[in-house]
């Protein structure tokens, strides 16, 4: 067994290596852990880039503006190129339900610190002319969300992590934990054991099977989402935009044109596809360019170059399940990310950090009741 770490990650994902940055950098001896070949190559590649602190509770809403400070000053910080782009976020009201449901989250939004208004149709059209004016009643704005490029963040903050001495081992399987009189001390792993102080479970949409290795159980179910990119065009779409009108087969759906270019965009399936399918299906482009193209009409003429699909980490309330186990002292639980984890990460890796080290400020113990595992999981994120 090498010397032991201070903290080991199961996982160099959203989660697991901005972590590994925020504790390396906090002078501790990190070890972060991941069977695939390189960083990111999880759940982390497959999301669109969508970066945003527009939420309905006061823990996400928290940990995103963190998240958003780094991606948004990590180019002048570290010289990286992340194809960062504040472009905000608008969730657009067709009908009076989302009207309704968007106007009365904004207090409670502001009161948390999100800058975000109401833009009516005139307003709305003004800062997406192409949106299709036809029923539309107006929606929400933030401007200061955006996006990013998921596996040119990861591999950044890898870069760092890497220089502030954490170590990252690819190719290795996590298969149990080393237990000492209670608590995690340490993993085994298909290539050998390592000792460390607190165990870290970043393993994504697989972290109920992690968990299970310290005799835990959290509700993580992977769930699947399909994705497409289109060719490139001139600039024409500034916002990330949101439809979360339910309609038979699918929930919301999310689309932006990228830094470079490209229009990114998913859908959330309804019923949810559960399991680790991860093939491409023929139904998914056919749903979403409809529902597209009726929102912004001129989209038709964009040729869609590439689909894939990933898995969402998720809860049964839409909320990440953070915080130590009672059951297996030593053992943090990070995971249940749903579909946000890329958009979480940097403020999650911040908070866990100082969660490891014991020093964590009443605002931190405040964001981490949200998350507990021990809640009851029966409220409903509302803008999920
Ligand atoms: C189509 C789609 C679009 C999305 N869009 C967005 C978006 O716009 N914004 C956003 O914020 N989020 C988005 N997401 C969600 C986001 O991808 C996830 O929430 C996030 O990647 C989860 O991060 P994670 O670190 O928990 O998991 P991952 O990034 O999957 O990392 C977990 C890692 O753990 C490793 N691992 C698991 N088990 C073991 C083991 N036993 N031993 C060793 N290693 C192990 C895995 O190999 C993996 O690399 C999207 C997801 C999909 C599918």
């Amino acid at each position: 067994m090498s010397r032991p770490f201070d903290v080991i990650i199961v996982g160099a994902g959203s989660v697991g290596t901005p972590t590994a940055l925020y504790l390396a950098e906090a002078g501790l001896r990190t070890l972060v852990v991941d069977e695939l070949p390189s960083v990111g190559q999880g759940s982390n590649k497959r999301a669109i880039g969508g970066l945003r602190a527009t939420h309905s509770d006061a823990a996400k809403i928290r940990v995103s503006l963190r998240s958003l400070e780094v991606f948004a000053t990590w180019e002048e910080r570290y010289g990286d190129k992340i194809e960062w782009h504040r472009g905000g976020y608008a969730f657009v009201a067709y009908r009076e339900e989302e009207e309704k449901s968007l106007k009365g989250l904004l207090p409670f939004q502001r009161s948390h610190g999100l800058i975000i208004d109401w833009l009516d149709r005139k307003q709305l059209l003004e800062a997406i002319p192409d949106l299709n004016p036809k029923g539309l009643i107006g929606g929400t704005m933030a401007p200061q969300d955006g996006n990013a490029s998921p596996l040119l963040a990861v591999h950044a903050f890898y870069r760092r992590a890497t220089s502030l001495g954490a170590e990252f081992r690819f190719n290795e399987k996590v298969t149990g934990l080393i237990r000492t009189g209670g608590r995690v001390t340490g993993v085994r792993t298909d290539k050998g054991e390592y000792s460390s102080a607190a165990v870290i479970n970043a393993a994504g949409p697989l972290g109920r099977g992690v968990a299970r290795m310290a005799g835990v159980d959290v509700p993580v179910h992977p769930d699947s989402h399909e994705a497409a990119v289109t060719e490139a065009v001139t600039r024409f779409l500034e916002p990330m935009i949101v439809d979360i009108r339910p309609v038979a087969g699918s929930a919301n759906y999310y689309f932006y044109q990228h830094d470079t270019g490209q229009v990114i965009f998913c859908i959330t399936p309804s019923p949810p596809m559960w399991g680790l399918d991860v093939r491409e299906t023929s139904s998914f482009l056919p749903m979403v360019a409809k529902r597209m193209v009726e929102v912004i009409p001129r989209l038709k003429n964009l040729r869609v170059r590439r689909t894939w699909r990933g898995l969402y980490p998720m809860t049964p309330d839409g909320l990440p399940i953070v915080g130590e186990s009672e059951e297996a002292p030593g053992f943090v639980l990070a995971v249940g990310m749903c579909g946000q984890g890329f958009m979480l990460g940097p403020g999650l890796g911040q908070l866990l950090a100082r969660l490891v080290q014991g020093k964590l400020t009443e605002e931190d113990k405040d964001t981490l009741s949200y998350f507990s595992p021990r809640r009851e999981f029966k409220g409903q994120e509302k803008l999920g």
